[in-house]
């Protein structure tokens, strides 16, 4: 059993408490939390340890959308227009592939740990990712992903995602849970959905998927126009879009998905995602793809749950899930910098806990999970309001890290 004392505790409880000259009791599970004297008091037998001054301890952080497999790019991948970045990710996709190793994945997660995230959600391609994700220390929601709009196709497709799905099956424990990715709507053949839905419905199985990416993405569905007509004609001569949008969405009715992006979402879309799952906020991803901004304000109107992903080092330059909440920050630039930091701690831990399943962790509380990072600030704060936003502003790494009460970092 271990006490950490500091200067603050955040603990994203419900009335995201912060709690002064605090401390957390812990072993594999969190035994208590509050002020430093009454913890050390009642908790006799704990080893204590003091951090340093300007210490933080809060919940790990959590980053719903990464995509490992693509972890060797930095500057192959052509940025700037959706459609051109797709193409340039199928024209580099093996490459790519090649260039990431044991070692390569290797640093993205641990590029990912020491910023302070303790449980991942990622997309998976090929499954070559599967090792790397078994041997990292994080909870991992490992999404097998599924495409294909060929209807010869789908038998195939089908059997090579069913094998993946199985192999995953086989690592499956408290860290490594198997999950479905359907990629898209405009490149998943809606019987490919139905057929990978039909499982995910049977093993109860979490759902990710991309949405509503791209003004392409938006033009196409809704009139099937525009550059994804040109780009679809590689594989099909007479390209239509294969359902709209309500169409899409329904398939994953009464499922738990997150849906990735959602940044030209029209409103009844929101409400069916509030209802239906979660929303995965990548915004250097969509910024460097020239991508719309997520209007923040109005997915939270339609009580959309907002989390934070970093996607992959296909569209980001860093996996470091502080790079992430800064550029969020910066780029939201007309709600309240306070306002905003509050809500970007809360969907980095709470909001991305509850959309991966992982209802023991993302906040401070007796009986949940000790996935705990504590962080050092350059100096005091004044204001305990502005702890949020001075965490955004200085954090690059965490100074240490648990999962399960076990030293990570
Ligand atoms: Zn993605």
């Amino acid at each position: 059993m271990k006490i950490l004392t500091a200067d603050y505790i955040l603990t994203c409880d419900d009335d995201f408490s912060i709690i002064e000259d605090g401390a957390v009791c812990f072993d594999e599970k969190i035994i208590e939390v509050g002020k430093k004297d009454e913890v050390i008091k009642n908790n006799p037998y704990a080893i204590v340890k003091h951090l340093s001054p300007n210490s933080v301890i809060m919940p790990g952080l959590i980053n719903t959308h990464t995509h490992l497999e693509y972890s060797a790019n930095k500057t192959t991948l052509i940025y700037g227009d959706f459609i051109k970045w797709l193409q340039s990710v199928i024209a580099n996709r093996d490459k790519l592939k090649e260039d990431c190793g044991a070692e390569c994945y290797k640093n993205a997660i641990e590029q990912m740990l020491l910023s302070g995230v303790t449980a991942f959600g990622n997309i998976s391609s090929f499954g070559d990712d599967l090792d790397a994700c078994f041997e990292s220390p994080q909870k991992i929601v490992y999404f097998n992903e599924i495409l294909g709009s060929n209807p010869d196709f789908i038998d195939d497709v089908f059997l090579n995602f069913e094998k993946r799905l199985q192999k995953s099956y086989e690592f499956f424990s408290r860290d490594l849970i198997p999950a479905v990715s359907i990629h898209s709507i405009y490149s998943t053949h809606p019987m490919l959905m139905d057929m990978a839905l039909n499982i995910a419905k049977k093993d109860k199985l979490l759902i990710s998927a991309h949405f509503m990416e791209s003004l392409a993405e938006r033009e196409w569905i809704d009139r099937g126009e525009g550059d994804f007509y040109e780009f679809l004609k590689i594989f099909n001569q007479n390209p239509k879009p294969m359902q709209n949008a309500m169409e899409f969405l329904e398939k994953f009715r009464g499922l738990k998905t997150i849906f990735a992006h959602g940044v030209v979402c029209k409103k009844e879309e929101l409400k069916f995602i509030s209802k239906n799952g979660s929303l995965s906020h990548c915004l250097v991803s969509n910024r460097v793809l020239n991508n719309p901004l997520l209007n923040i304000e109005e997915a939270l109107k339609e009580e959309v749950s907002i989390t934070i992903g970093t996607d992959g080092l296909s569209s980001n330059n860093s996996l470091n899930i502080w790079d992430e909440l800064r550029a969020v920050l910066f780029a939201h630039s007309h709600i309240d910098v306070l306002k905003l930091s509050k809500y970007l701690i809360t969907f980095a831990t709470v909001n991305g806990a509850k959309a991966l399943g992982l209802d023991d962790v993302g906040m401070l509380k007796i009986g949940k999970s000790a996935d705990i990072i504590t962080v050092i600030l350059p100096d005091k704060v004044l204001k305990k309001e502005q702890l949020p936003l001075e965490l955004i502003l200085h954090t690059k790494e965490v100074k240490s890290g648990y999962i399960d009460g076990e030293r990570c970092v």
